[in-house]
């Protein structure tokens, strides 16, 4: 049997039985683990606190067969201030669906995870406008997932001074107006793009494209310094839904929900 120390965070939950759970928890160093949490359905049990969605701990856990189980819990942040607003709460829900969905087991996962609670914690005292934490999410995970754009300049003349570009969603490159007909866009290759879903081209404006790159090269702490002009934010959060789902190549109940309660 193999007994770990970890600290991690619960992004999902799901009945066993009557009395007990079974959670995903991320953790920094063997990434993404299934641990049954026996009677923690119960106000009584003493691993309640931690096996909460969201509850970030401190845990023991016992490895037998294919799950871990509890063994000692301590609890660190659980984010209350999420739980009393529908809006936070399906924003965090669709922020662990989406790491549900990339983190590996066994892998070690410690930005994604540093990523989760910076995210969380924004959310919870929403120190910026929700959407405006959505959109930084959601380029930041498509940047530590390997697919950070190269945005300073157009790809084909290298020129930086227009006012608008084409940026490319799956190749991660942007063209000048001047240079946009020589070259071929991927509408093709794109999945999504035949259903009409997303097109993989959006168009914008140099302020914007340093907006993506920030969030994308920028320190974790940082992520939610800067700014954009009023009429940039739209497009802004566009191409970042677009940049994540269009590289996931899915989309999200969760997301479909929160973005339901915005309009
Ligand atoms: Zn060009």
């Amino acid at each position: 049997m193999t007994e770990i120390k970890q600290n991690g965070l619960v992004i999902s939950e799901r009945d066993l039985g009557e009395n007990d759970k079974i959670l995903t928890v991320l953790t920094e160093r063997y990434g993404k683990l299934s641990v049954v949490a026996k009677g923690a359905k119960s106000v009584r049990n003493r691993h309640m606190p931690s096996t909460q969605l969201f509850a970030y701990s401190s845990l023991g856990l016992r490895k037998k067969g294919n799950y871990y189980y509890i063994t000692d819990s301590d609890l660190i942040e659980n984010y209350y201030d999420i739980r009393n607003d529908i809006v936070k709460l399906s924003l965090a829900t669709f922020i662990c669906d989406v790491i549900n969905d990339v983190a590996q087991e066994g892998n070690n996962e410690d930005e994604i995870l540093r990523l989760a609670l910076n995210m969380l914690f924004a959310i919870s005292k929403e120190i910026k406008p929700l959407e405006v934490i959505r959109a930084v999410f959601q380029l930041r995970l498509a940047s530590e997932l390997g697919f950070t754009p190269s945005i300073d300049a157009c790809h084909v003349c290298n020129e930086s001074s227009s006012n608008e570009y084409y940026l490319d969603i799956i190749d991660g490159v942007v063209t000048c107006p001047s240079c946009k007909n020589k070259t071929n866009f991927t509408f093709e290759d794109n999945p999504f793009y035949e259903k009409g879903l997303n097109k993989p081209v959006a168009v914008v404006s140099m302020s914007v494209l340093k907006a993506i790159d920030f969030v994308c090269t920028t320190s974790q702490n940082k992520l939610l310094s800067f700014s954009l002009g009023d009429s940039e934010w739209t497009s802004f959060f566009d191409v970042s839904e677009k940049f994540l789902l269009n590289h996931l190549e899915r989309g999200f109940y969760s997301l479909d929900f929160y973005k339901s309660l915005l309009f």
